[in-house]
């Protein structure tokens, strides 16, 4: 069989199309372009068909390859960890930008390491700790790390604080599981095949950040910054969480405008007095 007739027989988006087949082939998709109308031999007309098929069935294409592209660099991923979001590079700005000289910054529940590792990559006079209370998605942090910036993030087990008793950070930042229970894009799309324990708190949505903001207070410096990502509906009740929790400097920040709209509300950053 041709790619050309494959692509056909399994109508996806073209660009998935093409990020399947260059993994499945393991060839660049300057060569798929210009190798469509190649026969292919059955092991690859095999291992085309089953990227196809297993992203007909709903499976997310960031698994399939075992890739996401995040902030320029190519993250591993796996079903142990949240595929990272465009979003969230919006995180990654401003700990870039905002980060003060040789900070302490710490991530809190990293996933596959994007946020800490994506800022380490980009301000090496960091130094950055990253936390995840899962052993499966330290491991796969643990492989960015090494890939990626040469391990110099350094990675823990924790839930949420409990491995830093004493410490002290400049920033503390977390996109910690903030869907409520009852959110029925649980049971869509990508996020069905996402660790659910990443996405949920199985409560309101916010148990998550009373433990975080009610944490971090003990372990950031005076006048230390708090970045939390949160969902598009959550920004003013997180806002007066912080307020009631004693941060100041409470600030909202936006996404990135689609279509000449505003965009949402996506993170809030605070400070420890
Ligand atoms: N941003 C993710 C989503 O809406 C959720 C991530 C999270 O809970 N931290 O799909």
């Amino acid at each position: 069989m041709t790619l050309a007739a494959l692509f056909a027989a399994y109508p996806l988006p073209r660009l998935e199309q093409l990020a399947l087949a260059a993994h499945a082939l393991d060839k660049p998709r300057s060569w798929l372009l210009a190798h469509d109308t190649d026969v292919l031999n059955d092991v690859q007309s095999i291992a085309v068909k089953t990227a196809m098929q297993r992203r007909a069935a709903g499976e997310p294409v960031a698994y399939i390859v075992g890739t996401r592209e995040f902030y320029g660099l190519d993250f591993k991923v796996s079903p142990a960890v949240l595929i990272p979001r465009p979003e969230t590079e919006l995180l990654v700005d401003w700990l870039v930008k905002n980060a003060p000289q040789d900070a302490r910054v710490l991530d809190l529940g990293t996933g596959s390491g994007a946020i800490a590792i994506a800022t380490a990559h980009t301000r090496p006079d960091l130094t950055v700790c990253a936390a995840d209370i899962s052993d499966d998605a330290i491991a796969i942090a643990a492989r960015n790390n090494a890939a990626l910036v040469n391990k110099r993030v350094q990675l823990h087990r924790s839930d949420w604080c409990s491995a830093y008793a004493g410490e002290t950070f400049d920033i503390i930042v977390s996109n910690p599981p903030y869907i409520a229970a009852n959110d029925a894009h649980l049971a869509q799309g990508d996020l069905q095949h996402e660790p659910v324990g990443a996405l949920t708190d199985f409560d309101d949505g916010f148990k998550h950040y009373r433990s975080i903001a009610a944490q971090a207070k003990h372990h950031l410096r005076t006048g230390g910054a708090l970045l939390l990502e949160h969902g598009w509906q959550q920004g003013e009740a997180l806002c007066a969480l912080l307020h009631e929790q004693g941060y100041t400097h409470i600030e909202q920040h936006y996404d990135a405008a689609a279509h000449g709209e505003r965009g949402h509300p996506r993170m809030v950053s605070c400070s420890k007095g």
